[in-house]
């Protein structure tokens, strides 16, 4: 009887320290594929992360001029107006208006094979705020999109 109360609280004690290590989890990788699909819609940044990163791969094999993929994230408020912009600043911008304050961060646009990574401080978030994660290539949003939680 003692011994399987033992057995038991060593079990708990090992549970907790890892919970407590997924918790400290401050990035993630985001795959994009030739289908105009990312492999996850929602990303959650934990509390206690001073930053985050976000890891890009596009695993497809197209060119990035006709399957060009990116990880730009805003209020979802934003998304629209982000995105007609982003277009408006065409290919030789990335599909991204230059130094656009309402992107919160953002990774380069990228043909298949590439990867890129973009980290953030998470002070640029504010918890219960709706944030959006997009691919501005037009075309791509209505797609490629997933919610960031904070
Ligand atoms: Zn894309």
């Amino acid at each position: 009887m003692t011994k399987n109360l033992f057995r038991s609280a060593i079990l708990i004690v090992s549970v907790a320290l890892v919970g407590s290590a997924a918790a400290a989890d401050c990035e993630t990788t985001v795959e994009a594929n030739d289908a105009m699909q990312y492999n996850t819609s929602e990303i959650t940044v934990d509390q206690s992360c001073q930053e985050f990163t976000v890891h890009l791969k596009h695993v497809g094999k197209l060119p990035v001029a006709s399957m060009g993929h990116n990880w730009v994230l805003s209020k979802t408020a934003d998304v629209e107006a982000v995105s007609k912009d982003a277009i408006a600043a065409g290919a030789g911008d990335g599909y991204l208006k230059a130094d656009d304050s309402r992107v919160i961060a953002h990774t380069k646009l990228l043909g298949g094979g590439e990867e890129d990574s973009v980290t953030f401080e998470t002070s640029k978030l504010k918890s219960g705020e709706d944030y959006e994660f997009f691919c501005s290539f037009p075309g791509h949003h209505a797609l490629m999109k997933g919610h960031l939680k904070f």
